[in-house]
């Protein structure tokens, strides 16, 4: 699906080309042990420099979502806006595709799965619900 195409910086560079492997990366500080998400080169629980790209294991829970029925073009179907809480903890804003955009799809704590969308030279990050709705 064409969208928005993200522009990748040396922050963020590793977590794009894990997309384009089909990897959903996050960070890691070794000192503490927090996973975090967006990318940044400290950690924002402890401060610390040591931090490590991991691959996450792409399970996620529905936190909040917004139905956008005037997403940007050339996309011209609703689309889900998540907030999403991956499993090692971290919560980022990403969409939900899959599903008739809802809200009897989607309920909050709804299991969700990484999937990858194609948007020009990216692949973007999406949830899908781990288990087809009733
Ligand atoms: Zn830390």
């Amino acid at each position: 699906m064409p969208g928005p195409t993200p522009v990748p910086t040396p922050d963020t560079a590793p977590y794009w080309e894990g997309a384009a492997a089909g990897e959903l990366r996050v960070q890691q500080c070794t000192s503490c042990g927090e996973h975090y998400f967006y990318p940044r080169p400290f950690c924002p629980r402890c401060g610390s420099d040591a931090v490590e790209w991991r691959v996450a294991g792409g399970r996620a829970t529905l936190v909040s979502y917004v139905i956008n029925h005037r997403p940007f073009p050339p996309v011209e179907e609703p689309q889900v806006v998540a907030l999403v809480q991956l499993e090692e903890g971290p919560r980022m804003m990403t969409n939900v595709v899959g599903v008739e955009p809802l809200p009897d799809n989607l309920p909050l704590g709804l299991q969700l799965q990484v999937t990858f969308e194609q948007r020009g030279e990216f692949a973007i990050p999406v949830f899908t619900p781990a288990e087809a709705p009733r």
